[in-house]
């Protein structure tokens, strides 16, 4: 046994590793050239301006072409695209809208913001929604299902849509941590009705912020564009939408509007993902197959489509909290920084959704008289409780070199070595 770093050991590397922030440390010239454009243009709004670049209608079409659907939107966060595709489709108070028990809080926030009120359903070994338990939650006050693409694995889409005809409850998938994932052959976020991205710092790629909404229905896109610019639909020629009476089909929206300036910087890191999602999957292929040959006894995350993953971090499955903590600890003594997420909690259990809090002083979504009160309590999804605090995610950079990756393969196997023989 070799003595680990957290016991005054060698490092398995001596530098920690590039930061995991894919689409951010990309940004280049390619990006300071058209952001540049919109800059002397003096036309940062898209609509309208003095010489309008048209950087996020570009990346519009970009985004549509490459996901292979007729409709995308370009907005401010992945936050409002949530809002905007729930609006879309119509929902608000006294609507109930089933989440994984698993996702960023945002997932759940989007519902409260709309007026309606998140059902947890459990997640399966892949950590994603378990179409299974979808039975249990669902009532006819459920209006929609948001099905979250986790840390680069695709949910079990053919399953929770089968669940979705049945029922006749659209599906809004939210792709935020998962840009490229892939299906059965089909791109996430194409699957459902709406499909939502994000191009926040932490996500895959980057303009500090923004966001997507991409749909094949043009009902549910001419909805999503007017919630999106206080009700309005101004360029409707370009999508061959056919003429609405403006007094029968506007209605009252927000303004969740993408600068010309996100626009710009995001149109050139599109450009960017294909290169990024081929270096990471690459990586991400060597460091599994390595582990499961040198490891048989570790346990990755499920999946139900290996090949679908876009290889952003890799999920190992431990037998407990409390060995998934130490596990962190001791790889990040070796210089290779791991994790569990969301602080190895549920999203029902944050504070604020737990107690139900919302700005509103009167008139809480959660006040509304459903057939049952909407409650959450601890244990409610009980292998959500279980797996979230004990599979550890190791991000997997597309910076990463040969020796970067036999650094990560073998402070692995060193540090689970020692978990296995119980040292630690
Ligand atoms: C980050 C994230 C969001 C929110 O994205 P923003 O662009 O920050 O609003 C929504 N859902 C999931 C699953 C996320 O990870």
């Amino acid at each position: 046994m070799r003595k680990l770093a957290l016991h005054g050991g060698t490092p398995a590397r001596k530098q920690p590793l590039p930061l995991h922030y894919p689409g951010a440390l990309c940004l280049g010239k390619e990006e300071v050239e058209r952001l540049s454009q919109v800059i002397s243009s003096q036309s940062p709004f898209r609509y309208y301006g003095p010489d309008v670049r048209h950087c996020v209608t570009n990346l519009e079409d970009e985004l549509a072409a490459y996901l292979k659907v007729p409709f995308a939107l370009g907005v401010t966060s992945c936050t409002a695209a949530l809002i905007t595709s729930l609006k879309a489709l119509g929902i608000g108070y006294g609507d109930k809208v089933i989440v994984p028990a698993i996702t960023f809080i945002a997932t759940a926030g989007a519902v409260i913001a709309c007026q309606a009120v998140p059902v947890f359903v459990d997640v399966d070994d892949s950590l994603n929604m378990d179409p299974e338990d979808l039975a249990r939650v669902y009532d006819e006050e459920v209006k929609a299902i948001i099905a979250v693409h986790l840390m680069g694995h695709a949910c079990d889409m053919d399953r929770i849509m089968s669940f979705s005809r049945q029922y006749n409850v659209p599906v809004i998938e939210d792709v935020a941590q998962s840009c490229g994932v892939r299906y059965h052959g089909k791109d996430g976020g194409t699957i459902g009705d709406l499909g939502v991205f994000s191009f926040q710092m932490n996500k895959l790629l980057t303009a500090g912020e923004g966001g997507a909404v991409v749909t094949s229905s043009p009902e549910l896109f001419e909805r999503a564009v007017r919630y999106h610019d206080q009700g309005l639909f101004r360029d409707r020629s370009r999508y061959g939408i056919s003429e609405n009476d403006e007094e029968l089909a506007s209605f009252c929206g927000q303004n969740y509007r993408m600068s010309e300036f996100t626009g710009a910087v995001l149109l050139e890191q599109w450009h960017k993902l294909d290169g990024i999602l081929t270096a990471m999957k690459a990586n991400y292929s060597i460091i599994r197959k390595t582990l499961a040959s040198e490891l048989p006894s570790l346990k990755f995350r499920g999946d139900v489509d290996e090949e679908g993953d876009i290889g952003y971090s890799l999920g190992i499955q431990l037998a407990s909290a409390e060995i998934a903590r130490n596990f962190n600890t001791a790889m990040g003594a070796e210089n290779i920084q791991t994790y569990v997420l969301y602080g190895g909690k549920p999203v029902y259990l944050f504070p604020q959704i737990f107690h139900q809090r919302t700005a509103e002083t009167q008139h809480n979504p959660f006040h509304y008289p459903f057939k049952q009160p909407v409650r959450y309590r601890e244990k409610m999804c009980p292998r959500a409780e279980d797996l979230v605090g004990r599979t550890v995610f190791l991000p997997i950079s597309p910076l990463l070199t040969a020796q970067d990756v036999e650094e990560i393969i073998d402070g692995v196997v060193k540090v689970f070595g020692e978990l296995d023989g119980g040292f630690i």
